[in-house]
């Protein structure tokens, strides 16, 4: 087993209705028994973002945004800046998942601005990669997560003096999501040996492109379909580092899978 701190973060998305509701969700957390080793986050819709942070009781449970922008204030209606989360006390930010880039037609070179622009500001980032049924049907998911990731890693290349201890800080302070696409709320989970696999591909690419400490530092989650079922031998292996949960950070068993590897 690894170094790497085990990571569960839960994906709400647009959930839940109301602020009463998310509430509760974060009291089950608050009174649950959470496996100390794990960190936990949970990424919460923009206008309960103060209000969740503030019901949290647990310094182990700590709080992400689901998307911010990349220019720090202006004309850009509708948007966050990764600077406005961090004077809000928001310390992560999911980016890159692929509803973002699928249904809001977000590039890699998008995603990408707006990580360099998150990490600059001092947040954490929980940058999604993936690849679609197509796409692994083509043989081509480790050219995909690659080409998803160069664009973050040429971003970072450009934002800091390229030398080994500032970069591997940096990345540090990014989780990688491998999130297969057809997983995602299909209830069609990766096999631990696809997870496994592909995992190991993005450290591959991690050590060709920025460096093998950054490579065997940087933790590496999976996401699609993760439930308190599939969640122990999935984070028995291992390169998979914890798990980006949709559906059921929403449901008690979210309690199971902080715990998946007590
Ligand atoms: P799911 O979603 O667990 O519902 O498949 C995962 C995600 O979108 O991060």
């Amino acid at each position: 087993m690894s170094t790497r701190q085990f990571f569960v973060g839960g994906n709400w998305k647009l959930n839940p209705t109301s602020l009463s509701k998310a509430k509760e969700l974060v009291e089950v957390l608050n009174k649950a028994d959470l496996d100390p080793n794990t960190e936990v986050v949970i990424g919460v819709p923009s206008l309960y973002l103060i209000p969740v942070s503030e019901a949290v009781t647990k310094k182990q449970i700590l709080i992400s945004a689901e998307n911010s922008y990349y220019k720090e204030s202006g004309a850009y209606t509708g948007e966050i800046s990764a600077s406005q989360l961090k004077d809000a006390g928001i310390p992560y930010v999911i980016l890159g998942h692929s509803e973002r880039r699928t249904i809001f037609h977000e590039t890699s070179e998008v995603v990408a601005l707006k990580t360099r622009a998150a990490l600059d500001a001092g947040l954490k980032v929980i940058l999604c990669i993936g690849e679609t049924l197509t796409q692994r049907e083509g043989g081509e998911t480790a050219k995909v997560c690659e080409e998803q990731l160069a664009a973050v890693v040429k971003q970072i290349k450009e934002s800091h003096i390229f030398v080994e201890p500032i970069l591997t800080i940096h990345y540090s302070n990014i989780v990688i999501a491998y999130e297969p696409v057809w997983a995602i709320g299909t209830g069609k989970v990766a096999t631990t040996a696809q997870a496994q696999e592909t995992h190991v591909d993005v450290r591959a690419y991690l050590a060709k492109a920025v460096s093998t400490t950054v490579a065997s530092e940087v933790r590496v989650i999976y996401g699609g379909s993760v439930n308190a079922a599939n969640s122990g031998d999935l984070g028995a292996q291992q390169d998979i580092d914890g798990f980006l949960v949709g559906g059921a950070s929403l449901k008690p068993e979210f309690v199971d899978i902080i715990n998946a590897r007590k």
